[in-house]
């Protein structure tokens, strides 16, 4: 990361254009509106509590440091600050005589009130500023060793820092944004929340098959979010004409990979409806989420299912019923290994070595009972495979 320290910049400089927003509880804009104060990703501004706020400004009047500053450089001459939006929203917000701060005989004074000596000499401080260059990897890094706000972001948020830019904000506006009338529908197939970037992040994940930040990173000054928006539409709209019923379990699952693999397959809505509610009755299947998956690709892989496997009790009875009726004919207790022509053909496998299989497949109606269960040595149990 290349960084240039900067020591020449006054709070005059950084609050000439400062804009301080009441609604949203941000600053905006400063440095003649180069800087951007607190950028979309940053949190809400949490000094204004007359105590944190009115120690900067203390700070600054008895020249006490202010610690360093640094600023993130987004082209020639735009920059966002990493680091140091509370203290300079802070200085914004005094300068502007948003707030008052007790003078030596304890009486509340605004900047506009105070001597003009006193104003000059706060004006005229000059900040310890870096402005900082990097690659992604960099200032991901930067970013999780600095403490913001002692909130940490998370790993979008730390993308929408990193590759900050129209791409991000167009992006916001749409899966961000609270307001936004489709979260509703969305939220039944992705999960998370508007605020926390989680929209954005699914959006971004499915478009661009799992490379968020190299997709960010190629379309970071683009003027549009056509690709993303359409991607995300078709992936949502195919789910909920797939699958006309809204289930919980649909939230937060792989609908991008799943959309990629089945989309270009043709379904019978009312067929599909009908599996998933006979299967969503099937108390063998131990994982709902894969229902859907499964029923995708033609109700072949039952493993997505996790069907119920027999318990202790059930295999420990068929066990013995077993082994005893192997014993008194000389053959092997897995009736697999008794129909072959090798050395286990009569050899007696411990419970241990065993498991437990459905005679008739769970797929093909089986049940998960004793009579339906048979155990086999763990090889041919195995091999038998859809179960
Ligand atoms: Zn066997």
């Amino acid at each position: 990361m290349k960084t240039t320290l900067k020591t020449n910049i006054t709070v005059k400089d950084i609050c000439d254009g400062f804009v301080y927003n009441e609604l949203e509880g941000k600053g905006l804009f400063g440095l003649s509106g180069k800087l951007t104060i607190q950028p979309e990703y940053q949190r809400n501004y949490i000094y204004a509590d007359g105590k944190r706020d009115v120690a900067v400004i203390e700070s600054i009047l008895k020249g006490y440091p202010l610690g360093l500053i640094y600023f993130n450089t987004v082209s020639d001459d735009k920059f966002e600050v990493l680091d140091g939006q509370q203290r300079i929203t802070s200085i914004g917000r005094y300068v502007t005589s948003k707030f008052a701060v007790k003078d030596e005989n304890g009486m509340e004074q605004y900047f506009d009130g105070i001597a003009t000596d006193k104003q000059a000499k706060i004006l005229g401080t000059k900040l310890l500023i870096y402005e900082c260059e990097g690659d992604e990897s960099e200032i991901k890094e930067w970013f999780k060793t600095i403490n913001i706000a002692g909130v940490p972001l998370n790993e979008q948020e730390l993308l929408n820092a990193v590759y900050s830019g129209p791409f991000v904000t167009l992006g916001k506006e749409e899966f961000s944004n609270t307001q936004n009338a489709n979260i509703q529908k969305w939220s039944a197939y992705v999960s998370g929340s508007a605020n926390r970037q989680d929209f954005l992040e699914r959006g971004l994940d499915w478009v661009s098959k799992g490379n968020i930040g190299d997709y960010m990173s190629r379309h970071r000054h683009d003027k549009n979010i056509t690709e993303l928006k359409t991607y995300f539409n078709s992936v949502i709209d195919w789910v909920s004409s797939v699958f006309t019923d809204v289930e919980s379990e649909m939230r937060g699952l792989e609908w991008g990979r799943l959309y990629e693999e089945y989309h270009k397959k043709a379904y019978h809505p009312a067929k599909v409806s009908a599996e998933v509610h006979e299967l969503y009755a099937d108390p063998y299947i131990k994982n709902r989420k894969g229902i859907f998956e499964y029923v995708l690709g033609d109700s072949i892989d039952t493993k997505l299912l996790e069907v119920r496997v027999f318990d202790e009790a059930t295999k420990k009875t068929v066990y013995a019923a077993q082994t005893a009726a192997a014993v008194k004919k000389h053959i092997s207790n897995c009736p697999l290994c008794a129909v072959g022509h090798d050395v286990n053909k009569d050899r007696i496998w411990k419970l241990d070595e065993m498991d437990a299989d459905h005679v008739a497949a769970w797929s093909k109606g089986g049940e998960t009972s004793a009579k339906n269960c048979q155990m086999l040595c763990k090889t041919h149990n195995r091999a038998k495979g859809n179960r």
